[in-house]
């Protein structure tokens, strides 16, 4: 993602890269409604950009920072798997 979009990202700043994401996360929800399953692994893939253009702003390591919070059991509970009563 550095090499496709960094410069893009940087000329565009933080605050309209988020959003961008709000936008995905908007259509993504648009073809859940519609059922329309190919449109919704596009969208998918289409926020999971964007999140890895935001952390590129921040200087995140996006797979070590889900690692740090998610390998190893539920942030929440600290369970694999997740006991919370919330769905
Ligand atoms: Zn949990």
């Amino acid at each position: 993602m550095k090499d496709l979009y960094l410069e893009k990202d940087f000329k565009r700043g933080k605050e309209k890269t988020m959003l961008k994401l709000i936008e995905e996360v908007g259509e993504l929800a648009e073809a859940i409604l519609l059922e329309d399953e190919e449109k919704v692994s596009e969208e998918m893939a289409d926020i999971i950009a964007w999140v890895f253009s935001i952390a590129n702003l921040y200087n995140i390591n996006l797979s070590d920072a889900f690692k740090e919070k998610y390998n190893q059991a539920c942030p929440k509970c600290n369970k694999k798997p997740c006991i919370c009563d919330s769905i």
